[in-house]
């Protein structure tokens, strides 16, 4: 995980564990440490918190520990998504963790092998640690951060919004205390000069007028700058007055599509091209207040049918030059969001190798509207569009600030946008040259594509063969199979399937 990406829940297990007198070593794995040699060899318990693209690689580390005898913990989103998956490598696997979860662990702490133990709090813990109790975790974290450096803090945890792909639609709003915020800034200020925070909350603002001014209480105006990622619902010309006075400098809203998700954009009536007008008028206002505005999409979803859906995302970047498009490919995280049910019980789900599970290496949702070469075909193009050199120059002229400009410039030509164009239009290539490919991606064939096997061989390196044997495979449908059984009844048709009979 990038630095300045680094997640919070890892630095509260630190506090948690030392409060309940462990002695713990924290690292943050940004891709480029060499492992052998930051990882600790005299530990007792080894946690890892990992994103579902890492999960191979924390699979491949738990391995190498579990031989030394060290009992393994795995948290954070794979576990929460793969719970099923999870267990065949891990001693513990958690999902909403508090501190009484986290003292089960520690109580216990025992091997617990083949299948590791699952467990779960009711809900998110109510309170985590602030800023001064995780910051002899955050500063050596942001010193693997090259130039900028973000603070990870969190006002809030779970979204009131129910956008269908997303794992926080069914997780319950709820506000953290405001004495905390206010007491995190302070002591900010006096470790850094300039700080950034970046708010991890799913939906910054939901409480708006509570946030700002627990924010203006504590810090004088323009002694912070702030990131945030919020629904252009939440982000009226009033609110973004407040957010520019209050030093805002990055907003990231989601657009997710034209035709669906008109909820958290605040226009739940308008689709198609009258949606594109009135967000791009939205995201114009945005950027007249805020600096830096990435807009983010959501291709292939069930709401896209045909060129349209693309043709009016090129409309939106003529019309909204300045804002950075974000593009994801629809991806179903296991048990993330309850649409993947659907997709599972539509057998639309394929097995990609986790590693590629980034939402862009690979789609593992069979499109509805699309056969994947067409459909590719569309992502090239918009992928080319968004980043051509007209593009690239528009965005660079239509941005104020020199830092936004620049880091617009660099994201085009890097990963992002440069990487993407290569990456998407080599997987296009290969559904007509690589017959192998094309049985898989139609579901014909559950052969892992040797492309996908020497990518992950060669992102692991020496790791690789530490890999446990079947751990490059997972079960598409574990969601769909640990669904409890709903008898039937008198008014349910007597040949209808129970629900996990559908395989
Ligand atoms: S508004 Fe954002 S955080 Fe909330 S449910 Fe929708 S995608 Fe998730």
């Amino acid at each position: 995980m990038h630095a300045n990406l680094a997640s919070i829940m890892p630095q509260v297990i630190g506090v948690w564990c030392e409060e309940e007198g462990h002695d713990v070593r924290l690292e943050c794995y940004t891709g480029f440490e060499d492992l052998n040699s930051i990882l600790p060899h005299d530990i007792d318990i080894l946690f890892i918190g990992a994103f579902t693209q890492a999960a191979q690689l924390s699979y491949a580390i738990s391995a190498m520990f579990r031989k030394r005898g060290v009992v393994t913990v795995l948290g954070g989103p794979h576990a929460r998504c793969y719970p099923q998956d999870s267990q065949k490598y891990f001693d513990y696997v958690l999902g909403f963790t508090d501190k009484q979860t986290l003292r089960t662990v520690l109580e216990d702490a025992a091997p617990h092998r083949p299948l590791g133990v699952y467990l779960s709090a009711k809900k998110q813990p109510p309170s985590l640690p602030g800023v001064r109790e995780r910051w002899k975790f955050i500063e050596p974290t942001l010193r693997k951060a090259p130039t900028f450096k973000i603070v990870p803090m969190l006002g809030s945890l779970g979204c009131p919004y129910t956008c269908s792909f997303c794992i926080d639609s069914t997780v319950d709003y709820q506000p953290l205390a405001l004495e905390q915020l206010r007491e995190d800034l302070r002591f900010l200020l006096t470790k850094m000069k300039r700080p950034r925070v970046g708010w991890h909350d799913p939906n910054f603002g939901i409480r708006f007028n509570e946030q700002m001014d627990a924010i203006e209480e504590a810090v004088p105006p323009g002694s912070i700058d702030f990131l945030a990622e919020s629904s252009l619902a939440l982000l009226s010309e009033k609110h973004l007055q407040r957010l520019k006075k209050n030093s805002f400098k990055a907003i990231l809203p989601g657009i997710e599509s034209w035709y669906d998700m008109g909820g958290k954009a605040g226009a739940k009536s308008v689709q198609g091209m009258d949606k594109v007008k009135r967000i791009s008028d939205q995201v114009n206002m945005i950027m007249r207040y805020i600096p830096y505005v990435q807009t983010n999409f959501v291709l292939g979803l069930d709401s896209d049918e045909g060129e349209e859906p693309f043709e009016l995302t090129k409309k939106f970047i003529d019309l909204t030059p300045g804002a950075f498009p974000g593009y994801s490919l629809l991806t179903a995280f296991g048990q993330a969001a309850p649409l993947n049910l659907e997709f599972q019980r539509e057998g639309r789900v394929a097995g990609f190798p986790f590693h590629f599970l980034n939402n862009n290496h690979a789609m593992n949702v069979r499109p509805r509207n699309y056969a994947w070469r067409p459909f590719y075909d569309h992502v090239v193009d918009i992928t080319k569009y968004s980043f051509s050199r007209q593009a690239i120059a528009r965005r660079f002229l239509a941005n104020r600030e020199t830092i936004p400009k620049w880091m617009n410039v660099v994201r085009a030509l890097s990963t992002e946008g440069s990487g993407r164009i290569k990456y998407h239009s080599a997987v296009r290539a290969r559904l007509d040259s690589d017959p192998s490919f094309a049985r898989y991606f139609e579901g014909g064939s559950d052969e892992l594509p040797q492309f996908y096997v020497d990518r992950v061989k060669s992102d692991l390196g020496s790791l690789w063969d530490e890999l446990p044997e079947g751990a490059l495979y997972h079960d598409p449908h574990a969601y769909l199979k640990s669904q409890p059984r709903i008898p039937l009844t008198l008014t349910q048709p007597a040949l209808a399937p129970a629900v996990g009979e559908s395989e």
